[in-house]
Parts: structure tokens; C-alpha cells; sequence
């Protein structure tokens, strides 16, 4: 039912800037220019013997928006579009898509091999619930994919990984490590939140599923909350909506229509995003008070010439390292004025946060140290302000740490 339907009213294979403006919308009979939005919960059948048939799946169409919202279908055939999937299904959050791929694919007994350093709250699902379950996991680096090679055995279903990782923008070398999912029978899972379709495509790479947290770029302003799985695996997708259509969490068609407006600029702002990084990580390299700054677009960063292949940007994420511990990085955070101290990442404001007491505050300590996840690490997202500002900004509380 959520076969990508990328109509565009053009007959030629549109760019991608045109498929984020345009694709997934039909206009209906009142002629709207932009994409409406269906706040209902249920759809109104021609009569009896129609409602059967739909209810029976033997008819196309809409029934109840937990799984059937024409917003919400215009929202997954633009993402689909875009990720150049043939399947899309939104979620309530981007939890829920993780959540739901694992459910519907894995069984107790099944192990899966995910990336060191992954978002706190996918590894707290993978560790703390999924091991409920029977599920094995096996936690690897990111950027070598002997390693990962070696962490397969014979029940490995799934491997799963971002890149470039939050907080320290590891690269993950997509298609070697599709290979080595393809010869176990794996399924490689790539989470594309910090790159969006923008600057990644892993299907096109060999990744079998893309999840995304649609609450980051694909808003891009920091209003909604949600989520999406996108695949060119039917099998896959129809698991995956049986498991969506019955266990509930689904997009609403409100939260559908804001992403639908994100992805129209999205191209757009990720340029900004990336050029405002590259500037912010130039100056912060050149700052006394900073140790060690991470970024892919800095030539002394490992995966910078795997992310100058791999994608067509290095992305909007910079961290780095103070001099000092806790107490030095909590002063850079708290001396910021413009900078917002938020949690959430990829909205046009820039925001900054301490990693290890907050994001990745509930992984164990022993996973932090891993991670590279340290007392004076500084995550910033970098937004769409005068680069300058944002550099001005931080720079109040690093010079103070040089002055003491
Ligand atoms: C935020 C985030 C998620 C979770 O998404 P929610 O929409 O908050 O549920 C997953 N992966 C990455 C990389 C994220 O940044």
C-alpha cells in the first residue's frame, strides 16, 4: 500500500531538488496548491461490499490513518523518492522506526552486529530491551570492516549502523560492509540522520533498509517529532507494515505534513548546514583552548576521505574536545548566549550539548569510554545563523578557559 509513487507531473526521471519539492503529491478536486492535510481518523467507504473489499485488501485505498493517511503517503513517497526506495512506511519517531525493523525481522536466538557509538537510545534498545529477547548483540568500530566481518556468525540477521556516528562523526564504509552483510544473508540497516538523502543514498550503496529520525533535517526547524523506514525489499516492507498497521505507532498526518515542507528546502539548507561546519570546525582547530576537534571535512580526520566518497557533503555535526574535564566543557556551554542548549540536532538553530551527562548519559560507562564519549567533549549542530556568530559565540567561554 505504500508502494513509492513519486508522480511528479513530468515525464523525464526528475533530479532530486525536484523530487523534494514535488514528488508524492496529487492534487485532488478543490485543486490545492500545497499538500493538504487529512486530519481524520477514519475514511468513509461507497458502501458495504466496498468496505469489505478494502478491509479484505482486495481494493486499494483508505480505511483508518493508524495505517492508510493520504498525508502521511505523500510524506513516504517524497522520502521514498529521495532515498531512491521502492517502499516507505513513517513512524511516530524515529525510536519506532528502529524499533518495529527489529521486531518484525528478528527472532529470539538471532543476533545482530551494530556500530560502536550509535545513538544512545538505539544501543539502550539493543542492549537493555532487545536482549530481553533472546537477541545477541555484538558491538563493533564503525570504521573497520574487518571488524565487522569478524563479528558475524552463523545467527547474525541484521547489521546495523549510522554514519557518520553521533557524537564523533565516524564513517562507516557503507558498501564494504553491505558485502559483508550480503554474504552472511544479513540485512545492513543504515540509519541516514545526520546525512539525509541530501548528502547519502546507502541503498545505492547496497544497504537493504534506511531508517531515519525524520525529527532532525528532514523537519529542520524543531517542531515535530517522527519517523521512517525505507527499502526496496518487498518482503521487508510488508512485514514491516503488518507490524506498523497492528502495533500502532504511526506517523500523524500534522507531524507528515511538516516533514513534507522540510524536505522541500532540504537540499538547500544541508548545503548551509555543511558550509557553516566546515567554518566552525576550521576556527575551533585554530582555537588554544580546544584539544581535538571532529569533524569529516578536516583533513586529519580519518574517514575524511571515505565521507569525501561516500557523500556529497561532510554534514552539519562538529565536536570537539576542551582542555580540561566536565567542569571546563559545562563552562563553554554555559557562557554560550546565541547557541541553544538542547538536545536536539539538525534544526536551523545551532545547538549545543554535553554528550556523556546527557545523550549518551544512559549507556553504561564502560560503552562511553568506547565511544571516545569523554567528560570534555562538546557536541555542537550547526544551524543556519551568520557562521561568524556561532564561532563568536563559543569563543566566549574557550578564550575564559585561556585566561585562567
Ligand atoms: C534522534 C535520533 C534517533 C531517534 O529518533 P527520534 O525521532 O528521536 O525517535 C535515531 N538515530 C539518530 C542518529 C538520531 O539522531
Amino acid at each position: 500500500m505504500s508502494k513509492v509513487d513519486a508522480f511528479t507531473s513530468t515525464e523525464d526521471a526528475p533530479g532530486a531538488e525536484t523530487l523534494a519539492v514535488r514528488a508524492g503529491q496529487h492534487r485532488g478536486p478543490e485543486r490545492e496548491h500545497s499538500e493538504p492535510i487529512y486530519t481524520t481518523s477514519s475514511f468513509v467507504f461507497e458502501n458495504a461490499a466496498q468496505a469489505a473489499a478494502l478491509f479484505q485488501e482486495q481494493e486499494e485505498g483508505n480505511v483508518y490513518s493508524r495505517f492508510t493517511n493520504p498525508t502521511v503517503r505523500t510524506f513516504e513517497n517524497r522520502l521514498g523518492a529521495l532515498e531512491g526506495g521502492d517502499f516507505c512506511v513513517a513512524t511516530a519517531s524515529g525510536m519506532a522506526a528502529i524499533a518495529g525493523l527489529v521486531l518484525c525481522r528478528l527472532k529470539p536466538g538471532d543476533h545482530v552486529v551494530v556500530a560502536r557509538g550509535l545513538f544512545g537510545a538505539t544501543l539502550s534498545l539493543f542492549g537493555k530491551f532487545f536482549e530481553r529477547y533472546q537477541i545477541g548483540v555484538t558491538q563493533v568500530a564503525v570504521s573497520e570492516p574487518e571488524a565487522w566481518r569478524a563479528a558475524v556468525r552463523d545467527s547474525t540477521r541484521m547489521l546495523f549502523l549510522e554514519t557518520p556516528t553521533n557524537p564523533l562523526c565516524e564513517i562507516a564504509d557503507i558498501r564494504a560492509i553491505a558485502d559483508i552483510a550480503g554474504e552472511a544473508e544479513a540485512l545492513l540497516v543504515v540509519d541516514n540522520c545526520f546525512c539525509t538523502p541530501a548528502l547519502q543514498r546507502p541503498l545505492d550503496l547496497g544497504a537493504d533498509v534506511v531508517v531515519h529520525s525524520a525529527t532532525k533535517y528532514l523537519d529542520g526547524q524543531g517542531r515535530c517529532v517522527g519517523g521512517a523506514m525505507v527499502t526496496r525489499d518487498p518482503d521487508i516492507h510488508d512485514a514491516f507494515f503488518g507490524l506498523m498497521r497492528t502495533a500502532g505507532p504511526s506517523l500523524s498526518p500534522f507531524n507528515a505534513w511538516v516533514f513534507l515542507k522540510g524536505l522541500e528546502t532540504l537540499s538547500l539548507r544541508m548545503g548551509r548546514h555543511c558550509d557553516n561546519a566546515g567554518i566552525l570546525a576550521g576556527w575551533l582547530q585554530g582555537h588554544p583552548a580546544v584539544e581535538r576537534v571532529f569533524y569529516p571535512g578536516l583533513g586529519d580526520h580519518p574517514g575524511h576521505a571515505l565521507a569525501g566518497r561516500q557523500q556529497d557533503g561532510y554534514g552539519g555535526i562538529v565536536s570537539f574536545r576542551v582542555r580540561g574535564g566536565r567542569r571546563e566543557a559545562w563552562s563553554v556551554i554555559d557562557a554560550t548566549r546565541l547557541l541553544s542548549i538542547t538536545g536536539n540536532l539538525g534544526d536551523a538553530k545551532t545547538t549545543v550539548i554535553h554528550p556523556a551527562t546527557t545523550t549518551h548519559g544512559r549507556i553504561t560507562q564502560e560503552e562511553r569510554d568506547a565511544a571516545g564519549i569523554s567528560e570534555n567533549l562538546i557536541r555542537i549542530s550547526v544551524g543556519l545563523e551568520n557562521a561568524e556568530d556561532i564561532c563568536h559565540d563559543l569563543a566566549r567561554g574557550l578564550d575564559a578557559l585561556v585566561a585562567e
